[in-house]
């Protein structure tokens, strides 16, 4: 038999047991293809070619990928050149399949190369990313002028079928804020991979999303945009400049408070704002338009009219009694 027959003999032997992830399709000395799964989105195809002088020529490579991005793919089969130019003379296949089932295994963050290469054009100036792939982590270090989040984005080994993971490993916003950003983020991430309660008609069927760019995306516009949000209603910017000031209490009059389309009031405001008419079709934001939900004040229209009513009539009662003791001691 030839080196090449010889070769291919090996390919068929051993390379599913010897090298992780992969399984021969076609090896016919015209061409070679094995696949390589890690995950159903951590798949490559390779392809060998023999050159006429192999091998002493180092082997044609070719990689595919349905999900992997070309940029990474151009990289990988340099790498994988480069190694089987430092094996003339040898067989090559084995030795670069050795190379991409590694590069799988070591590399988890190649499942979301894009999403991190958009993630960093969104950086605000003073924000910072840190990579891991040894931990299959990507941590964030935002800031707005004094205040800071901290968050550390886990990429699960079935990316993108699970979502990403994500916590806040230092923050100075106050609590409620910093409670929000996490879970709003997370809740982000778990609509990219679990279809709706109740799917719309006429919906195509749901396919699940990548989901750090989407969760990342939030974290960094909240941490660039509540430094400096006014209030909805007496337009002072809410947070004090310096982070230590800020107001943990959440029923002090001056607590900011975020309702559910995003835009903050201090606690006071919004209260005397939610007590005061018109009512018809609940209170609506300022800012937007649209009607005011906070879990703090679970009011109905109906119920708002009826307290503003019944504190108009005491007030009412009470003007009357004042005129009343005045009219006395005049
Ligand atoms: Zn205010
Ligand atoms: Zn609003």
């Amino acid at each position: 038999m030839g080196l090449i027959e010889d070769e291919l003999d090996e390919v068929r032997r051993c390379c599913e047991t010897q090298v992780p992830y992969t399984k021969v399709v076609t090896t016919v000395p015209a061409m070679v293809r094995i696949e390589v799964e890690k995950t159903s989105f951590k798949k490559i195809i390779v392809c060998f070619l023999f050159p006429s002088e192999y091998p002493s020529q180092p082997i044609l490579i070719e990689l595919k990928s349905k999900t992997l991005k070309d940029k990474l793919l151009t990289g990988l089969t340099k790498i994988c050149e480069d190694e089987a130019k430092k094996n003339i003379g040898k067989p090559q296949i084995i030795l670069v399949l050795k190379l991409i089932s590694k590069f799988l295994e070591e590399n988890p963050l190649s499942a979301c190369a894009d999403e991190i290469s958009t993630l960093k054009s969104l950086l605000g100036p003073e924000d910072s990313i840190r990579l891991s792939q040894k931990s299959s982590t990507v941590s964030l270090k935002l800031q707005k002028n004094r205040y800071t989040l901290q968050a550390k984005l886990t990429i699960p080994e079935n990316y993108p079928i699970e979502r990403v993971d994500i916590g806040a490993t230092d923050c100075n916003f106050p609590r409620v804020f910093k409670v929000w950003f996490v879970e709003n983020a997370k809740e982000l991430a778990r609509r990219c991979v679990e279809p709706p309660l109740k799917p719309k008609p006429n919906q195509p069927r749901f396919e699940a999303k990548t989901s750090l760019l989407p969760a990342a995306k939030f974290l960094i516009e909240s941490v660039q945009r509540y430094p400096c949000e006014p209030c909805q209603i007496c337009r002072q910017v809410l947070f004090p400049a310096d982070p230590e000031a800020a107001i943990h209490n959440e029923k002090a009059a001056a607590h900011v408070e975020r309702v559910y389309c995003g835009h903050a009031y201090h606690h006071d405001c919004l209260i005397l704002y939610m007590k005061t008419p018109p009512f018809q079709n609940g209170k609506k934001c300022p800012g937007c338009g649209n009607r005011i939900y906070h879990e703090k004040w679970k009011v109905t229209p109906e119920l708002a009219e009826a307290r503003w009513a019944s504190e108009q009539a005491k007030a009412r009662e009470l003007g009357d009694v004042v005129e009343f003791i005045k009219d006395c001691t005049l």
